[in-house]
């Protein structure tokens, strides 16, 4: 192993240790450390490490071709990929275009919808209507639409400044609603703001169906989804679901979208989607949709290296395992026994302010108090110290310092959805020992 000073930016300040191997929920380090990868990395590898089945058809692609370009030739790893992410989609979703990230899919979802309104004659909507808080990714477009001021501000002149409205936290509301009335609620301020920004303007609104990385496994009353697909439909308004980080399982259903049987307009995809495998992603949308588009010349758009043949065999071969395994089944029945689990560090830690999620997307909130859900002070570094103390003894998780509206702590639990109820209490037993050494 080598300590020599490292180029990399990410490494400089706080260097990891070298990692060795993965296998299954695991990761080694080059010390033979065991970590419980938690947090399936940013929630992406969600079939887990190194399953055999999948490498074995990746290389087995290797041997054949590893590029192809797409306007060059078709190939069936992109073919096949493409049909069997169509039957996993709701109905009437039925055109993919592939890309490598999560960024790259709300951009190419956002360039969609905008070459689809100037075929219906409509040049004038422009205006792609996001939340707060929420992550849409790190390049220019997708930051525009991301609802979070630390990572918008140093770029903000530089971007046009989309209208947002703020993310339900009906946790954190203090007044005599029902939750049905809360979801009501927050759902109005999508139909105040389109008004507000004169509807022929507004393209469409964007949103993650359960916050991840900036709200933390933060999912809204059940009325509220089908109010905003009203409001959308209501207005022309376009409605894109950003599944990047819920999709492919990873709340128990392929789509969250499921959840409340909402057909969103085009749906993002990535990261448990090539499931650490392969960069990937997809928007996946509508021929009604697509079709005008194709007809008025083309997508206005690609990448070099979209629907790469090796990309999509990865992707094809852990759509296979997804439900060769029953892993959207096992990450319902997993979520259940995780969630029960953080809700019962609530009795041992005041200071846990809130637990949720859905599937394997779960998370808890730390408090200064519990009432008020009054946050913890910022000096306390509350998000990095428990995740430090949690990586020294072997368990991933990942944090933030975001939730609804304000600024606090929240870490997100999203371990790998081939996760068995022992690993649970394995992981658990590891969290208490880092939630005492950081009560102590
Ligand atoms: N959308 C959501 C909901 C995400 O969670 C992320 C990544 N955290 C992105 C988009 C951006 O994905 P990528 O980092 O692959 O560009």
């Amino acid at each position: 192993m080598s300590d020599a000073a490292s180029y990399l930016f990410y490494q400089t300040r706080n260097p990891r240790p070298f990692l060795d191997r993965g296998e299954g929920i695991y990761l080694f380090d080059e010390n033979g450390k065991r970590y419980i990868d938690g947090s399936s990395g940013a929630m992406v590898s969600n079939i887990g490490h190194s399953n055999p089945r999948v490498l074995a058809k990746i290389k087995a692609q290797m041997d054949k071709a590893t590029f192809g370009y797409r306007l060059h030739f078709r190939t069936h790893p992109s073919e096949d990929l493409a049909a069997k992410t169509v039957l996993l989609m709701p109905r009437g979703l039925d055109r993919v275009f592939f890309v490598s990230g999560g960024s790259e899919a709300v951009e190419s979802a956002v360039k969609l919808a905008r070459q689809h309104a100037l075929t219906q004659g409509q040049p004038k909507r422009y205006k792609v209507i996001s939340r707060f808080p929420s992550y849409h990714g790190c390049t220019f477009g997708a930051l525009d639409l991301t609802g979070y001021d630390p990572l918008r501000e140093p770029f903000a002149p530089m971007m046009r400044g989309m209208p947002k409205i703020a993310a339900p936290a009906t946790y954190l509301d203090r007044d005599n609603l029902s939750e049905a009335q809360r979801g009501l609620k927050y759902a109005e301020l999508l139909r105040d703001k389109i008004i507000a920004e004169s509807p022929e303007t507004v393209l469409a609104f964007v949103m993650e169906p359960i916050g991840g990385a900036s709200t933390g496994a933060l999912v809204a009353p059940d009325s509220y989804y089908g109010r905003i697909r009203e409001i959308c439909d209501e207005f022309g308004v376009l409605l894109i679901y950003d599944e990047v980080m819920t999709g492919a399982g990873r709340t128990g259903r392929f789509l969250a979208a499921e959840h409340w049987g909402i057909t969103p307009d085009i749906v993002a995809m990535s990261k448990g989607f090539g499931a650490g495998y392969a960069p990937l992603g997809a928007i996946v949308a509508g021929a009604r949709l697509v079709e005008p588009v194709l007809d008025a010349g083309g997508f206005l758009h690609g990448f070099t290296y979209a629907g790469n043949p090796l990309a999509c065999s990865a992707g094809l071969a852990v759509l296979e395992e997804l439900e060769e395994q029953n892993l959207i089944e096992n990450a319902a029945r997993m979520g259940e026994v995780l969630m029960a689990r953080l809700r019962e560090l609530m009795d041992r830690y005041p200071f846990i302010g809130d637990v949720r999620g859905k599937g394997l997307l779960t998370a808890f909130e730390l408090v200064s108090d519990r009432e008020t859900m009054e946050p913890l002070p910022t000096k306390l570094n509350a998000y990095d110290r428990l995740v430090e103390l949690a990586y020294a003894r072997g368990l991933i998780i990942y944090s933030r310092r975001t939730r609804g509206g304000t600024s606090g702590d929240h870490f997100l639990v999203a371990p790998p959805l081939i996760i068995t109820e022992t690993q649970i209490d394995d992981m658990m037993v590891i969290l208490r020992d880092a939630l005492d050494a950081f009560a102590s």
